[in-house]
């Protein structure tokens, strides 16, 4: 894939430990991997958002200002974000916006000014990775114990945690799975296949902080 100009995170089970309905921001957790891999977006100047289903506002489980806190408290732990977009509507409601729609992702998109195509979708379950096909957009599928193995199967890019997810929606990198195992000398060299970066100028032309040999580790450009 081509580098990444934005990439748009869902929120539970991605950025946050899903607690089903959470409507209390102390019961916020951020996954592991989160804050490097948005230090790094961060680093790089490329914009972050969160993209997410918020049905409980639906169906009563918990209000507008119980979210908010939430949001705050993510916010706190990991943010700040360029962009948030909430669908708060239930699966029968008819939206546009609950994914796997694509709304969300076409409205965060519009608002970076930033086409669809050049984002990347990072998410848990298929829904996340349909929101971003139906949009246009990539996915990058970050599965976790609850994932269905169908879903991993039918995943464009499944990446086993979200600093390597983010790797490989900056890096442009091959769309297979741990792509981190190709080590930093093999960059130019023959084993992996050519392709455009274009991402703006912000990509740095030396990046020796965030390529490692072999599994990802917390690692910031200095
Ligand atoms: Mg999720
Ligand atoms: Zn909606």
């Amino acid at each position: 894939m081509t580098a990444a100009r934005a990439v748009l995170f869902d929120r539970d089970g991605t950025l946050v430990e899903d607690v089903p309905y959470n409507g209390d921001p102390a019961l916020v957790r951020p996954m592991p991997g989160a804050a490097e891999a948005l230090a790094l977006l961060r680093s790089l100047g490329v914009p972050t958002a969160v993209v997410t289903n918020q049905s409980g506002i639906a169906r009563g489980r918990f209000g507008w200002d119980d979210m908010g806190r939430v949001h705050a408290r993510i916010d706190e732990l990991l943010g700040p974000f360029h962009a948030w977009a909430v669908c708060p509507h239930g699966p029968d409601d008819g939206c546009g916006c609950r994914k796997p729609a694509p709304g969300l992702v076409l409205d965060v998109a519009r608002r970076l000014g930033v086409s669809p195509a050049e984002c990347v979708v990072v998410g848990d379950i298929g829904s996340d990775m349909a929101a971003a096909r139906a949009a246009g957009a990539r996915g990058v599928l970050v599965p976790t114990p609850v994932t269905r193995p169908e879903e991993v199967r039918a995943a464009p890019v499944v990446a086993p945690d979200l600093l390597t997810a983010v790797r490989v929606a900056l890096d442009g990198g091959p769309d297979v799975p741990a792509p981190v195992s190709v080590p930093a000398a093999g960059r130019a060299g023959a084993r992996r296949p050519a392709r455009v970066l274009t991402h703006p100028t912000t990509r740095p032309t030396d990046r020796p902080t965030d390529r490692p040999t072999d599994r990802p580790t917390v690692r910031r450009p200095s």
